[in-house]
């Protein structure tokens, strides 16, 4: 009997135009695993594709093969979504194409016109697709994330225990999709982390771990103890909110539960930029406090930071940026990213009211590291600092002074794992496009970066690798967000209007 085949693929728009994937970037996505999971794997045929990990899709064979396609991504993928689905279609025609993820469920009226099946919901929706086009034995009995399909690379793997956040920052996306925090059967747990026992940490990739009810959180800790106690997690770390440190009780806690770190949106060292953002569980301790309290708990703290130059001067940020070199005590951040303005977010509604994004904006540029709204200095100062921040905004030689003081006041209080990983992060402010091969070049007139969202080019990805079919053409070209006035493009106006 035919068993439906099935390539499920998680686009990536890579802001380095890397030729190859970040196989060993941690973290990694786990968006395929947990998609197929919810198929019957006995009924039906599934491969899958991470463009993070392994590098853009070339080989276009699989988009001939498969009888549906799912694509998900992140926001700047929209468009890399709507190119495989251009050459699945010119392929195989009959191909039935599913998209999801969070500019889908943004863009969920526009995005009819180019795929088949356009989901809102989570990953569950897509056994409902598939049931309807195949036949409901084809969901999985008991959806579990297919993390065996995934061959993550190294001593790292991923779960989470939970789905979404209970706070509501006004840049991010849990906040436009306005879903409530949801935690998953503790079973689910067994599932996940057993088979991957053999890692030396497992990252919990939940939005927020300390999210939901305190009694929640205990059960979710002790279920993770129970697991460490019984050799079936040597180690794992979790994301959670800046609450969490209000009681120094739970670093203990989590520690003995296996727990060697975490990561947390600092985002800003700004009391003013945290209180712009809603992000109020950030001003409960002192940032800095929090960062050494947990250190000096044997736990290791990782976090990013968002540099907002359309509040902040250059000159602001940068002076914050070197403040963090006057602490040698805290861990550096593990990236910087330019802010944001999400489709569908509080920010992103302010700055279109304030019109100050800028014309010509095209989402696959909304990434973090080109100039997409007016800036406090002149536009070109502004380009200058993200092109900087390409090549590390911190002095080396500072910054291999903090990798020995990092060392010297925590290599034996830190699990070697978690010593290695914070000074992961002090070499990626010191190289920030380390293991980036450039795809398309280095400089705008072969193709490279311009680092400002107006001129930035799309690079060699949006040209078709083979002829498409006509209807298809249009697929290659950019999805505009504003247009040449800095107003939300007409097309996106019943989504976002
Ligand atoms: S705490 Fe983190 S995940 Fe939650 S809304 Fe804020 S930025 Fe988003």
């Amino acid at each position: 009997m035919h068993k439906p085949r099935i390539f499920i693929v998680n686009c990536y728009a890579d802001n380095h135009r890397h030729a190859r994937g970040n196989r060993w970037f941690a973290p990694q996505s786990m968006a395929t695993g947990v998609l197929a999971g919810q198929l019957n794997a006995q009924t039906t045929d599934i491969r899958v594709w991470c463009e993070f990990k392994d590098g853009p899709l070339l080989d276009l064979k699989p988009l001939a093969w498969a009888d549906m396609l799912v694509l998900t991504g992140l926001n700047t993928a929209y468009d890399r979504m709507r190119h495989l689905t251009a050459y699945a279609k010119t392929l195989n025609p009959k191909t039935v194409v599913v998209a999801g993820g969070p500019a889908v469920r943004m863009l969920h009226k526009l995005s009819k016109q180019f795929f088949d099946h356009v989901c809102t919901g989570d990953a569950e929706q897509l056994a409902d697709v598939v049931a309807n086009e195949f036949g409901s034995h084809h969901r999985a009995e008991i959806p579990t994330p297919r993390f065996d399909l995934m061959a993550w690379p190294g001593p790292i793997g991923y779960a989470e225990s939970s789905r979404n956040c209970n706070f509501r920052c006004s840049f991010c996306s849990m906040t436009a999709e306005n879903r409530p925090f949801t935690s998953y059967d503790l079973n689910m747990l067994e599932r996940l982390l057993i088979p991957q026992a053999d890692r030396n940490c497992i990252m919990m990739l939940d939005q927020n771990f300390f999210g939901g009810s305190r009694d929640g959180v205990l059960l979710r800790l002790e279920r993770m103890k129970q697991l460490h106690q019984r050799g079936h997690l040597q180690g794992w770390s979790a994301l959670v909110t800046g609450d969490f440190f209000k009681d120094p009780a739970y670093l203990g806690r989590f520690k003995e539960a296996g727990c060697i770190g975490f990561f947390t949106g600092v985002e800003s060292f700004s009391a003013a930029q945290i209180a712009a953002y809603n992000k109020k569980q950030n001003l409960v301790v002192p940032q800095f406090e929090n960062i050494r309290n947990c250190l000096d708990a044997g736990l290791v703290f990782h976090y990013g930071l968002v540099l907002d130059l359309y509040e902040r001067s250059v000159k602001e940020v940068t002076t914050e940026l070197d403040m963090l070199l006057t602490e040698p005590r805290i861990t550096l951040p593990s990236f910087l990213s330019l802010a944001i303005p999400l489709l569908g977010t509080p920010l992103f509604k302010t700055r279109l009211h304030q019109k100050a994004l800028l014309p010509g904006l095209k989402l696959r540029d909304m990434d973090g590291r080109s100039v997409m709204t007016q800036t406090i200095d002149p536009l070109n100062v502004a380009v200058d600092f993200a092109r900087r921040m390409d090549t590390g905004l911190l002095p080396k030689w500072k910054l291999a002074g903090r990798a020995a003081s990092l060392t010297w006041h925590y290599a034996r209080k830190l699990r070697p794992i978690a010593m290695t990983s914070a000074l992961a992060d002090v070499v990626a402010m010191a190289y920030p496009r380390l293991g980036s091969a450039g795809r398309d070049g280095f400089f705008p007139s072969k193709g490279g970066r311009s680092y400002c969202a107006t001129t930035e080019p799309t690079g060699t990805l949006y040209r078709p690798q083979i002829n498409v079919a006509d209807r298809y053409q249009a697929f290659f070209s950019p999805l505009q967000v504003t247009d040449a006035e800095g107003a939300l493009c007409q097309s996106l106006v019943d989504d976002l209007g």
